[in-house]
Parts: C-alpha cells; structure tokens; sequence
C-alpha cells in the first residue's frame, strides 16, 4: 500500500496531523494508498512558502510566466497515459474518458499561455488636460482552490493555471478519494519551471477546508463540489472577507421535442446519462420526452442501448464504457435512492439492481437504471444521484417541459433536441440555467468561454476559465496620472471634474 504526501514548498510532506484517509481502487474496492490529512498547522506551513514565493513570481513578466504553460503542456502531453492510469486507478472511469478529464484541463492551460494579453489594463489618453487614466490587473497574492473527486484533473487545472498565470501563489486542496493526479499535476508544474511554493497540494477534509476558508493571509477561495459543501464554504469564505466562488451540484434536463430524430436523442442520452456512471456534474440526469409518443419511441429506442452498456474496470480497456462508482459510500447511496423511486411509484423500466462483475464482486460496479413516469415530488427527481441512472418525465408540450427545467432548484446545464429552430432559440432564450446544448447533451463549454450554472448550483458571480478567471484571479487598480507642465499651469487647488 502506498503512502501518499502532501506538497509542499516543493517537498513530499506527511504533515503533523496523524490524521490518514484511505484511498481505494473503486474497481476492486481494494484500500491502494493513504493519503495524510492535514490541519491548520501544515495548511500554515504552506502558507508561509507561497508568501515567500509569490512576490518574485508576481513580478516575473507575464511572457515568462507563460512560458511556464507552454512547457507544462508539452509534459501533460507526454505524460497522458501514466496521468490516465493513475486516474482510472483511483476514480474508476475509463482510460479514454481519464484522458478527456487531463485534456480539458490542459486546454484552460492552453488559453493561460495569452496571459500576457489578457492582463493588459485599458488606458484613456487625455482623460483631462494633461491627464491619463489606465488599469492594471494585479495579482491577489495566496489563492486556494478546493476541489471534488469526480474530475482530478481538470477541475485543479481550471483554477491553478489562470490563478498562476495571473501572478498568484495557489494551494490547492484536491478530494481526498483521488489524490494523485492533482500531486503528479503539481510536479509536472515544477518541472516546467515553477518556482517551488507558487502550487502546493495540502490534502485533507473539513479540517484543512476551515483551515482555508479561516487563513486570513488567503485573499481567494474557489470551490466545485456539492451544493451544500458549496453554500458552506461560500458564506463562511464571504465572512472571513474573501472573495469566494463556488460551483454546485446539478440536476441537468434534456429536452426531447416530438420532431427530434429520437436516434440521435437516444445516443445522446446514452453517453450523457451513463458516461462515466453518471459521476458528472454535466450529466444528463432527466429526460423530458415532449409528448407521449415521442415518450414511447424514446423508451423503446433507450431500452436496447442501456442493455448493450459494457460495465467494468478501466484495465478492461476499450471494452468498457463506463467503470464503478468512486465508494462504497456513494453506491449506498444510488442503491438507496433507486428504492425511494421504486417505492415511490416510478416505473423501473431498465433495473440493474443484481447487477455484479464476475471476478470483481467487491468493486463499486453500479448496473445502468432507467425510470419511466417520474413526477417531480419524488426524491428521484429532486435530489442529484450522481450515478447511471436517468430519470424519463413525460412532459404534455413545450410549455411543460420548459417549466420543469426551469423549476428546477439546480441550474447547472440543460439541453434541447429539436429541428425546429424557433422552439431552440425560444428555450436557449427564456431557460434560467447557465449552460445550454441545443441538439448537444453536455454543453460544457470549451475553455475560452466560461463555465458556470445558475441558480443553486452556483455561489459567486464569475464564472470558471475563460475571461472571468484572469478577473477572479486579479484585482483592478486604476491610475490616474497628471504630470504637470510646472510653470506654463500654476497650482490648481479646488477639485474639479475633468473638463
Ligand atoms: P463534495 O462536496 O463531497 O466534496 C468536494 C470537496 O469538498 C472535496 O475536496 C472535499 O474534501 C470537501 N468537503 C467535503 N465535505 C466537506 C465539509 N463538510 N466541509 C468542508 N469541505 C468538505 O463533492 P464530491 O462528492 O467530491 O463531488 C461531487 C459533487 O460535485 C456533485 O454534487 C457534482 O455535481 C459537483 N460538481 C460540480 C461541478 C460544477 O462545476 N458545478 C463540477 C464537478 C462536480
């Protein structure tokens, strides 16, 4: 079994708490590793490494910086297939889809290397007589990111790379069921060229959160995870006088409008509410099928592609589509929600209850679920299963359908299947979610626009990457300079507007 550390000030730490978390392989449901879980002294220790490194980075040129990225994409490139493993290894999902979580992060890398244009402030020559204005973006100095275990990669890159290229020291505390990869990720950084202390990893739990969110020389606090984990960290981070943003849980709905080609509908579904077993925050979790014959010919067309899911571990390679669920906690809880829905009277069309992997009986496998007749009081609906199961609500018209999205406490991402582009339009128009697929179900957005959702599935105003990461990650200073001519002017002494 291996003993994992924390990274700190460019050093493998174990920290000072005692305290440990096991680390499983959720395909065997085999303890693989430790990993140490710190308290608010080895939260401190890090602190005081990224106050000592942070001046000297912030005031390397942006161009350097940027060079840093440059390299650091060149190293995740080489490295794909070990990060991918070891990925698989402790989330469970497959080996492709492992390669898409790193990938979709080392695209927001990609889009940090233009730091040098996108800090550059705004300037008003002649703002008054002999007086110019301009802005500067600068750096917050110790930024901190919190992040959930369903995507290792990708969610650490989507906040450590801008906040560094912004000139900021980030410490960076990843789920403590999938370590690794954010550790590998931290080296690979050095290794491009980062000063040591600019990225520390401090694994750990609540403790080292409230160790965060209760540092007062942490000037950031960013956060993806569950919505109640979210709304904790948001107002507590917010009192501390932090700025805080924070991405939630979701619920997402696809839309599936009589004139839709259901194969196409179908396949979507299949992908979108089964891959990765449903461990996505952009998963499609109900559809609303428009209509009952449509909902009847969806039904019919899901039932045989549900059947063909091949589950299993990512060492079974292509031959998967998707892996277990990352704990045994977690599948308790699908399997427990899954009975709320058969006793609550919803119809288990597809039921994958007895499901079971010969040879890994003890993993966390969870069989492909589907719902027909789910009706918005059940818990079903309501809460977010985070597993392989979708949930049909038939929906009588547009109207109907729209409502249900809308109504929603989560708002996440949604999608609409049509030919029809005035009900498309009409739906990307009125829906109250953050991220919308017309004809595409998991419309996350690539990383030179901005992902975020609405309604309780956000806490913050700024989104993730694109544009809003170099302002969540800076501060705006504006300058207002007058060089006096001397003796052509005189002294001015009352306070005027500029004229
Ligand atoms: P989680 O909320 O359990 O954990 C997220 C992080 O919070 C982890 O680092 C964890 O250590 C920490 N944490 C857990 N309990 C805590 C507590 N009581 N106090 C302080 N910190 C605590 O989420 P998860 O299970 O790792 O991830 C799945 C959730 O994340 C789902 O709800 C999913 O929808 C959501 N998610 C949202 C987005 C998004 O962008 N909106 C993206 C990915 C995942």
């Amino acid at each position: 079994m291996q003993d994992l550390t924390h990274y700190i000030n460019g050093e493998h730490v174990t920290g000072t708490s005692g305290r440990f978390a096991d680390v499983y392989n959720p395909a065997t449901g085999e303890v693989q590793a430790r990993v140490p879980l710190a308290n608010a002294a080895d939260l401190d220790t890090a602190v005081r490494a990224a106050v000592a490194a942070q001046p000297k980075w912030a005031a390397t040129n942006p161009q350097r910086r940027a060079r840093v990225m440059m390299r650091f994409v060149d190293l995740l490139n080489r490295d794909m297939d070990k990060l991918s493993e070891a990925l698989s290894r402790e989330h469970g999902k497959t080996l492709p889809d492992a390669a898409g979580d790193v990938q979709r992060g080392l695209e927001v890398v990609e889009y940090c290397i233009g730091a040098p244009q996108l800090l550059k402030g705004e300037f008003t020559d002649g703002a008054g007589p002999g007086i110019d204005m301009y802005s500067m973006r600068q750096p917050l100095g110790v930024s901190a990111g919190i992040t959930p275990f369903n995507f290792p990669a990708m969610i650490p890159m989507w906040m450590f790379a801008p906040a560094i290229a912004c000139g900021n020291a980030f410490i960076l505390k990843p789920s403590e069921r999938d370590p690794s990869v954010p550790l590998m990720l931290a080296e690979l950084m050095e290794e491009a060229g980062l000063p040591k202390g600019i990225l520390q990893v401090v694994n750990g739990d609540k403790e080292a959160v409230d160790a965060i969110l209760d540092h007062e020389v942490i000037q950031s606090v960013g956060f993806v995870g569950s919505t109640p984990i979210a709304e904790y960290i948001y107002g507590r981070g917010c009192s501390n006088g932090k700025r805080v943003q924070c991405f939630g849980g979701a619920k997402n709905h696809m839309i599936i409008m009589p004139d839709a080609d259901l194969d196409q509908a179908a396949d979507a579904l299949i992908g979108a509410g089964y891959g990765a077993a449903g461990e996505r925050c952009m998963a499609i979790s109900v559809a609303v099928p428009v209509g009952e014959e449509t909902a009847n010919k969806l039904i019919e067309k899901l039932k045989p592609r549900i059947d063909a899911l091949k589950v299993g571990p990512y060492t079974a390679g292509r031959d998967v589509d998707y892996g277990p669920v990352v704990t045994a906690a977690a599948k308790a809880n699908i399997m427990k929600l899954i009975e709320s829905g058969v006793a609550q009277g919803a119809e288990l069309v597809v039921d994958g209850r007895d499901f079971s992997l010969q040879g890994y009986e003890d993993g966390f496998f969870v069989g492909p679920h589907l719902f027909d007749h789910v009706t918005t009081d059940m818990d079903i609906y309501q809460k977010e299963i985070f597993g392989p199961v979708l949930s049909v609500v038939r929906a009588s018209d547009y109207e109907e359908a729209l409502g249900l999205a809308m109504d929603h406490e989560m708002g996440n991402g949604t999608a609409i299947f049509t030919r029809d582009g005035d009900a498309a339009r009409d739906f990307a128009s009125r829906v109250n979610v953050g991220m919308i697929g017309i004809n595409v179900p998991i419309p996350v957005p690539l990383a030179y626009h901005t992902f975020g959702g609405w309604k309780k599935s956000v806490f913050g105003d700024l989104n993730q990457h694109g544009p809003d990461a170099f302002k969540f990650y800076t501060r705006t200073k504006t300058v207002t300079a007058r060089w006096p001519s001397g003796i052509k002017d005189g002294a001015a002494l009352n306070f005027k507007p500029m004229d």
